[in-house]
C-alpha cells in the first residue's frame, strides 16, 4: 500500500516521512533521494539527471518510472511512504495505473505557506551519506557540520541555495499544484497543517495515518 506526501519543497515531507519510517515500521522512498544516489553511483541515471536537478527542474517521467519499478516492490501489506511523487499530473496518472500491484491508501498534503519555505530550505543541511536533514536554526545537530545520526559530514544540497529554491517553488506551483487538485475530489484526500515543530505536525500526520489504517 502506499501513503503519499504531497508537499511543498520545504514542507518537511522527508522529515515526518523518517518519524513515520521509525514509529510505524513504513518503508520510504524518497524519489529525490533515489536519484541523488544514482549521481552519488555514477550510474546512466546520474549521469542523465544531475545537471536537470542541479538546476531545480523535473527529472522526466520515463525516468522516474524506472525508479518506481526498481524500488517500489509489489507486497500489497508494507506501508510505503512514497516522498517527491507525484510530482506533476502524468506521475499521478501513473501512479493510479499501477495502482494494482500497489494500491494508493491515502494521498496526504503537507501544507506550509510559501513565505516559510525559502527560510527552511536555505538553512537547511543534508547528510551526504544517510540523507538525514538539520535546520542550522530550527533543528541543529548536537555537534557543528556533523550528522547526529551516522557521524558524517552535513552539507548544503546545491538545489537548497536560494536561487534554486526560487526555481523548485515555480516548478511545484505550476506542476505539482495540479497534482492537489487531481486528488482532492477524491476520498484519498487528506490536508495536514505543517506549520510547527515536527512534534506537532508528527501528531497531525499520525491521526490521518491512524484513520487510514483502521
Ligand atoms: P527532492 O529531494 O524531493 O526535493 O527532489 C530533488 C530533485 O529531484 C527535484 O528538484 C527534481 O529535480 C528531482 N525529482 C525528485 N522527484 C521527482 C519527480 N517525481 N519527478 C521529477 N523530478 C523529481
Amino acid at each position: 500500500m502506499i501513503l503519499v506526501l504531497v508537499g511543498p519543497p520545504g514542507a518537511g515531507k522527508g522529515t515526518q516521512a523518517d518519524m513515520l519510517v521509525s514509529r510505524k515500521g513504513f518503508r520510504t522512498l524518497s524519489t529525490g533521494d533515489a536519484l541523488r544516489k544514482h549521481i552519488k553511483n555514477r550510474t546512466d541515471i546520474g549521469k542523465v539527471v544531475a545537471d536537470i536537478m542541479g538546476r531545480g527542474e523535473l527529472v522526466p517521467d520515463d525516468v522516474l518510472f524506472k525508479i518506481l519499478e526498481e524500488e517500489l516492490g509489489t507486497d500489497k501489506e508494507e506501508v510505503v511512504l512514497l516522498d517527491g511523487y507525484p510530482r506533476n499530473v502524468e506521475q499521478a496518472k501513473t501512479l493510479s495505473a499501477i495502482g494494482t500491484k500497489n494500491p494508493v491508501m491515502g494521498v496526504v498534503h503537507v501544507d506550509v505557506p510559501k513565505e516559510m519555505l525559502v527560510e527552511r530550505l536555505s538553512g537547511r543541511r543534508t547528510c551526504g551519506s544517510c540523507s538525514a536533514t538539520f535546520h542550522v536554526v530550527t533543528n541543529p545537530p548536537q555537534k557543528n557540520g556533523v550528522c547526529d545520526r551516522c557521524g558524517e559530514v552535513l552539507v548544503q544540497r546545491p538545489d537548497d541555495s536560494e536561487d534554486k529554491v526560487q526555481k523548485r517553488l515555480e516548478v511545484y506551483e505550476t506542476s505539482t499544484e495540479p497534482v492537489l487538485s487531481y486528488y482532492k475530489n477524491t476520498n484519498a484526500y487528506f490536508r495536514v497543517d505543517g506549520v510547527g515543530t515536527t512534534d506537532e505536525v508528527y501528531t497531525r500526520l499520525e491521526d490521518v495515518v491512524s484513520g487510514l489504517l483502521r
